[in-house]
């Protein structure tokens, strides 16, 4: 893991994500902030952890300067998202518990913030009418994605303006993308620097 976040420091990135919900979260977490001292780190727990489990490590998440977390508790969980989000030290963002437009207004008062996916809510109309739902609930409004090509991280490019969070780095982790798509030189998604038409994704 300190190598891996060296790595992702020597290689430009200034934002990471931390994925925990392992028995060594705290050791995780104290090498990936030593070898990214500067950089502004998310967590994302997947469900792993019970509410009050969710809300200790919280605590230790924001000793360690984490923006925010997402989904610390199950999506069946909706007591316990309003259990963390009533006693969290940190924002929390929710993601398997919002996945179409009926879950925004759910969990408006158990969240700080939406995390929307094409892959998810079934595309950018879909996901435009969450962007505008999640506002007028006083959400902020996340982008994410899937391990998905640039095709699909091209459309995702377009909702940029409208978000405070646009994480579509799925991309990176495919060996071999057959898509080229939006320019996202240095994190920074450049919709007026692609000449093409469409999404501007096309085969390579
Ligand atoms: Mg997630």
């Amino acid at each position: 893991m300190r190598e891996k976040t060296a790595t992702a420091v020597d290689a430009g990135h200034s934002i990471l994500k931390v994925k925990l919900g392992t028995e060594r979260d705290r050791e995780i977490m104290a090498a990936v902030r030593d070898a990214a001292s500067d950089a502004r780190i998310r967590v994302d727990a997947n469900e792993a952890w019970t509410p009050p489990e969710a809300v200790d490590m919280i605590e230790t998440l924001a000793a360690f300067d984490v923006e925010f977390v997402e989904q610390p508790v199950p999506v069946d969980s909706s007591d316990g998202l309003r259990y963390v989000h009533e006693r969290s030290a940190l924002p929390i963002a929710a993601d398997e518990s919002c996945v179409t437009l009926a879950d925004v207004p759910r969990i408006a008062d158990r969240a700080d913030i939406a995390n929307i996916k094409l892959m998810k809510c079934g595309g950018l109309r879909e996901a435009k009418r969450m962007i505008h739902a999640a506002r007028a609930h006083g959400l902020e409004v996340m982008l994410g994605c899937m391990i998905e090509s640039n095709a699909a991280i091209a459309a995702g490019c377009h909702l940029a303006p409208l978000l405070d969070y646009a994480d579509l780095d799925g991309s990176l982790l495919l060996a071999d993308d057959p898509y080229a798509g939006v320019p996202m030189a240095d994190g920074e998604v450049d919709l007026v620097g692609g000449d093409r038409p469409g999404t501007g994704a096309r085969e390579r």
